[in-house]
């Protein structure tokens, strides 16, 4: 089996990035696998802390493990904003590929300070993990929001890219390049969409020179994906839409069979729902000149 590593640089090498999804449960775990094995594609599965501390981190573990290694499907496990090197160190030792060691709430200094202690205290664990870290803001919360923050200040330069990845030696990078966590109302209506900041995008690969991650992809403009993905985006992370579609396919199916107790008939409508999004986000992300013959 491939390592994460090794696909993202294929996928670099070919033009598409990798789809980072976040689970909290069965139904949205089964969901993204469920897409990423028809398509046949790479996939990232993501917990935050909240979300690991719901699922279990060695429990989330042992199941990706046992997915990937009973289908041999390319599916890996990241910690997602991961605010303490003890979380850190417990999600490495659980088995997972990558952390988002995430500390862009702090001074530039102190973040670029503790992170390379970070990379240097779980690579100790497992040198094969690959370690990502933030820069600047992109909100937080990745659920809805009533107005959107202003996040102008926050957006990161090639600059501070360089820096912070020649101080820290992290082997994947999340700037804020007009990103954001969460959702505006109108976006999960389709009226209104978020617009990254391309060329921004293009400078920060020039200078920093390493794997990209775009978080907050939730109600991106499709257009926005492709050429962000040809500017250097390697990962792009969409948690949001997912969780709109859970709730979704999950209301559906309470309203459809009122008197049904049995979850394992009332729950796969909740995956059909997720899936369809991972899909076509998935599809998206690996370019959809692949799938025109197939799903
Ligand atoms: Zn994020």
């Amino acid at each position: 089996m491939h390592s994460l590593r090794n696909i993202l640089k294929k996928s670099q090498e070919t033009g598409v990035a990798i789809g980072h999804f976040n689970v909290s449960d069965l139904v949205l775990l089964k969901a993204v696998f469920a897409a990423a094995r028809e398509l046949n594609v790479p996939v990232l599965i993501g917990l935050s802390e909240g979300e690991r501390a719901f699922v279990g981190t060695r429990q989330i573990a042992a199941f990706v493990r046992s997915l990937r290694e009973e289908f041999g499907l390319p599916i890996f496990l990241n910690a997602d904003h991961t605010h303490s090197l003890a979380k850190g160190e417990e999600a490495a030792k659980a088995g997972f590929d990558s952390i988002v060691f995430d500390l862009s709430a702090l001074p530039f200094e102190e973040n670029v300070r503790q992170t390379k202690q970070a990379v240097e205290a779980l690579k100790t664990i497992n040198p094969a993990i690959l370690v990502e870290g933030e820069i600047g803001d992109i909100g937080s919360g990745s659920e809805i929001h009533e107005s959107s923050p202003d996040l102008a200040k926050g957006l990161s330069t090639p600059e501070e890219a360089k820096q912070f990845v020649e101080g820290t030696g992290v082997d994947i990078l999340a700037p804020a390049v007009g990103n954001m966590h969460g959702m505006l109302k109108s976006m999960v209506q389709g009226e209104t969409k978020k617009h990254l900041d391309i060329e921004r995008i293009r400078a920060i690969k020039r200078a920093a020179g390493v794997f990209l991650t775009l978080h907050g992809g939730s109600g991106t403009d499709e257009e926005d994906f492709r050429k962000a993905i040809a500017a250097g985006i390697n990962i792009v992370h969409i948690n949001t839409e997912l969780r709109v579609a859970w709730r979704r396919g999950l209301e559906q199916a309470l309203a459809k069979q009122p008197d049904e107790v049995v979850p394992y008939k009332i729950l796969p409508s909740a995956v059909d729902s997720v899936k369809q999004v991972v899909a076509s986000r998935l599809k998206l992300f690996s370019g959809e000149r692949h799938f025109a013959q197939g799903v």
